[in-house]
């Protein structure tokens, strides 16, 4: 299909609910992307902290042909090798003591609310129900992740919304404590806070909510959708701060670019599902999971390090540029923010045509996330395009 018709049916035929920039992919490696024009783009997205190796990573390829030689999918009624090795893996790097798998990001805070109200039921009965999250969080598209959502613009249009939740300002403990009634079975938070703006929670904060939580016998649920697998320098954001939650939700970079999400319980919750309790067909399909597996076992100290060490080096080469239209850059790994004065929506196209690509969050934020093993010249050619951009 030639690139125009692409774009033609794309508008034909797809729900517009996404607007597009004009990149077409007809090929990518590492963080460089080609679009069928020939045009090649540095990838600072990673695909929105998917592609966690990059694209076409030839042993991440090969975990992936392999395990769709031998069977691609069996349902649920039996075992899995892939599940069952990366279930260990996310127990073990988490702390934590099983593990349910699904599909997506919204999925797995979708098992986690569903887990926190019915640990609350077996043990309280009707009416302890209720969740908290923060503002400016973002838990995904389903009706009841919507709610779950702490921004009012995604409250709209499609109610009745899921009861049981409210919301609270993130590093606000008086109003958390006033929110903690007697009706709450869960708080539900990113340590950063990723579509918000990149917002990374204070650790005094996120260690009284963790306290706070366990006087009261309420889950606290840290959502690392996008903060964990690597992205921060830890394997997860929240061993960052010193605590132990009850419920940790991962998707995105889980399979470094197929579809698989998971929540991860602690001892208080371990065996609330039990039987028939929950499912999902594809759940760790066997060809997406073997692909975590690979993406899990390269999570080594000296490769997390280098994750460090390269959002660092970023961090740098941003603010010796001295845009003056840069406020601040605040980061954790290769999780990056920068803050910008006005930033107007061209200023984004004036990085894509140079041949970058970049997000956005919150309201004056260009969010970074490079593939965590990129290339030093990739990092230089994509910095110095981003500096271009700024400038
Ligand atoms: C992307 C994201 C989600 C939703 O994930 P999907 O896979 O799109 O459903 C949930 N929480 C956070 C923090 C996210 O960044």
């Amino acid at each position: 299909m030639d690139r125009n018709t692409v774009i033609q049916n794309d508008n034909d035929f797809i729900m517009h609910t996404y607007g597009r920039l004009p990149l077409v992919p007809d090929h990518a490696s590492g963080a460089s992307i080609w679009d069928k024009n020939g045009k090649k783009y540095i990838d600072f997205t990673s695909g929105i902290g998917v592609n966690v190796l990059g694209y076409s990573d030839s042993g991440w390829s090969q975990a992936v042909f392999e395990q769709a030689t031998k069977y691609q999918h069996v349902c649920n009624y039996y075992y899995c090798e892939p599940a069952s090795a990366l279930a260990e893996w996310l127990v073990k790097t988490t702390g934590l003591e099983n593990v349910f798998f699904g599909n997506s990001g919204a999925e797995a805070n979708e098992g986690a609310i569903k887990l926190a109200r019915k640990y609350s039921f077996d043990k309280y009965g009707e009416g302890r129900n209720t969740i908290i999250t923060l503002n400016k969080s973002f838990h995904g598209r389903t009706v009841t992740t919507l709610a779950a959502t702490g921004q009012d613009v995604f409250h709209q249009y499609f109610f009745p919304f899921t009861d049981g939740f409210k919301y609270c300002d993130a590093g606000d403990l008086d109003a958390l404590n006033a929110a903690c009634t007697a009706d709450v079975c869960a708080v539900m938070l990113e340590v950063i806070q990723g579509e918000g703006g990149v917002n990374i929670l204070d650790k005094d904060y996120v260690q009284a909510v963790a306290a706070l939580c366990e006087k009261k016998d309420i889950l606290l649920i840290v959502d690392e959708v996008q903060t964990g697998i690597g992205r921060t320098g830890k394997p997860f954001a929240f061993q960052h701060y010193d605590i132990l939650p009850d419920i940790v939700t991962s998707a995105k970079g889980l399979a470094g670019g197929l579809p698989i999400g998971a929540f991860i319980s602690g001892k208080k919750a371990a065996s609330t599902l039990g039987a028939s309790a929950h499912g999902s067909t594809f759940g760790a399909n066997p060809v997406c999971a073997a692909a975590a597996c690979y993406i899990t076992g390269k999570l080594t100290d000296d490769f997390l390090a280098s994750v460090e060490n390269k959002g660092k080096l970023i961090e740098e080469k941003i603010l010796a540029a001295g845009c003056e239209n840069v406020v601040s850059v605040r980061r954790l790994g290769m999780m990056i923010g920068i803050q910008i004065k006005d930033l107007p929506k061209d200023r984004l196209l004036k990085a894509f045509d140079l041949g970058l690509l970049v997000l956005t969050a919150g309201k004056d934020v260009v969010r970074l996330l490079p593939p965590l093993n990129i290339s030093m010249n990739e990092l230089d050619e994509g910095i110095s395009l981003l500096i271009e951009a700024l400038s």
